[in-house]
């Protein structure tokens, strides 16, 4: 006779009605980044209903449930808690209102699925909670904040959270994305990559627009180098390399006939490695500072870094045990190759603090009607609103359950089997 697995067992548990109503309200209230007091005051308050050890107020408002539950391995799973500056337009019955209390207000929406996020991590920990029988060691469920600004894991880790926790020995999340409801992609390697942030102001010598013989035009200096800066992914990294890198913003001058003082650029990079990021930083920082030299500008030019993501570097072998799991309990046909992005996360700071493997994997959102049609006629990209777009709208189901059963999956596949297996 077959018997149950435990990953079936402890998903039998049920009681996990509630996730689509608690869904909605999450989606309904979005917070943003380092505000997401409500939220994780309705994640603390559940998690004590299921007899985790909870810390609140970690990094500001993060929050952590402790699930000690006899030997075995420690297995931290993660989910992130802040939406986005974004005025909602998915037309959903459960749309986003709400807006910041400036002046003017600032839309806020879930725009990225955290609130997907923090739902299934929630149901998972119930399901575990109540399942405890079925396995054996400890599971960490934490909750963040601020993914969106780079800093909220960070945060945690700067908070004291490796005197709070038990070091894990795995760290696990997921992240919802435009893929079809209920698929799964998981992968190894680099997975998302790591983004760097940078302001750089270069000086010249402002004046008289009608005397340009008497000044150092910073207009020019600045418009040479984002034109020389495309030719860092063009001509210098290998054509087999990932590289971005975006130049999002130009700042200078007030008036047309007065030549300013400085230029600002904004620029973003994303790379898949250590390697190759130290190439192209540097390329960035030799043509900034030979542009400035060659127009002869009176003073160095300034770099600040900000908003750094780090590399999202999936381990070879949590990801192969994980992806066999997930692989047994939904179908091979339903947990696809993940590939590489070039979205970045701050996931990646939780397991360095603490020297762990992780792995991160891709949940589908998309309504699968929607999704086959665009993919049939080629326009996925065109038809199907992604991350951060206002017309995101995940379906609630079957994504909050495939999310819900696939953390529940991954983190079993990492734990000790329990005594009544
Ligand atoms: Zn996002
Ligand atoms: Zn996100």
């Amino acid at each position: 006779m077959a018997t149950e697995s435990p990953a079936q067992a402890v998903l039998d548990g049920g009681g996990t009605g509630w996730l689509e109503e608690f869904y909605q309200d999450l989606h309904r209230h979005p917070e943003l980044s380092h505000q997401e007091h409500r939220t994780a005051s309705k994640v603390a308050e559940r998690l004590g209903e299921w007899g985790f050890e909870k810390h609140t107020g970690v990094g500001g408002t993060g929050v952590i449930g402790v699930l000690r539950n006899g030997s075995g391995p420690t297995v931290l799973l993660r989910a992130d808690m802040d939406a986005l500056p974004v005025r909602e337009a998915t037309g959903l019955p459960y749309a986003s209102t709400a807006t910041t209390d400036g002046d003017p207000p600032t839309p806020v929406m879930h725009a990225c699925g955290h609130d997907v996020h923090v739902t299934c991590l929630l149901g998972a920990a119930q399901l575990l909670a109540a399942g405890a029988g079925h396995w054996s060691g400890t599971v960490i469920a934490l909750f963040q904040p601020a993914e969106e600004t780079a800093d909220g894991a960070r945060g945690m880790v700067e908070d004291g959270l490796s005197s709070l926790i038990p070091a894990p020995d795995v760290a696990l999340a997921q992240h919802v994305l435009p893929l079809p409801a209920g698929r799964l992609a998981t992968g190894s390697g680099p997975v998302l990559a790591a983004a760097d942030s940078m302001r750089i102001t270069v000086h010249g010598s402002g004046g008289h627009g009608s005397m340009p013989h008497t000044t150092i035009d910073p207009v020019v200096v600045a418009a040479m180098i984002v034109v020389r800066l495309q030719t860092v992914v063009a001509r210098e990294v290998p054509p087999g390399e990932q590289v971005v890198l975006t130049v999002g913003s130009v700042q200078a001058g007030t008036k047309s006939n007065v030549i300013p003082d400085s230029a600002v650029i904004e620029l973003n990079i994303r790379t898949y490695g250590e390697q190759i990021r130290t190439q192209v930083l540097d390329a960035i920082d030799r043509i900034v500072r030979a542009e400035c030299a060659a127009s002869r500008c009176p003073q160095e030019p300034e770099f600040e870094m900000f908003a750094r993501f780090p590399l999202t570097e999936n381990d070879h072998d949590v990801t192969e045990r994980v992806t066999a799991a997930l692989r047994e309990h939904f179908g091979a046909d339903q947990v696809g190759e993940m590939g590489r992005w070039s979205a970045s996360e701050d996931f990646g700071d939780l397991p360095a603090a603490f020297d762990a493997p992780s792995t991160f994997w891709a949940l589908g959102g998309i309504d699968q009607e929607l999704f086959e049609r665009a993919a049939r006629e080629g326009r996925v990209a065109q038809d199907v609103p992604g991350n951060h777009s206002s017309k995101f709208a995940p379906v609630p189901q079957p994504t909050l359950d495939a999310g819900t059963r696939a953390m529940v999956v991954a983190a079993l596949a990492c734990l000790s089997a329990g005594a009544d297996r």
